[in-house]
């Protein structure tokens, strides 16, 4: 069962790593979800917490906002 739009997606934004303490130092991780406001954002790797939000999924093209708030 995958909890987001594809397994691509599922594989790239979860936490998965024993190397690093969190999301944004590890470069295995491509996506940030923020489940609170269900929005996703490719992360920019510059050693800070940058992030690009997404409204389509990179992977599979599948629209990722639910909301339609924008
Ligand atoms: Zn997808
Ligand atoms: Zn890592």
């Amino acid at each position: 069962m995958t909890k987001h739009c594809c397994e691509q997606m599922d594989l790239f934004s979860s936490f998965n790593c024993e190397k690093h303490n969190d999301t944004y130092e590890c470069p295995d991780v491509l996506i940030a979800y923020t489940e609170q406001f269900h929005k996703y954002g490719i992360i920019i790797h510059d050693g800070g917490s940058s992030v690009i939000s997404i409204s389509y999924c990179p992977f599979c093209g599948s629209k990722l906002s639910k909301s339609g708030l924008n």
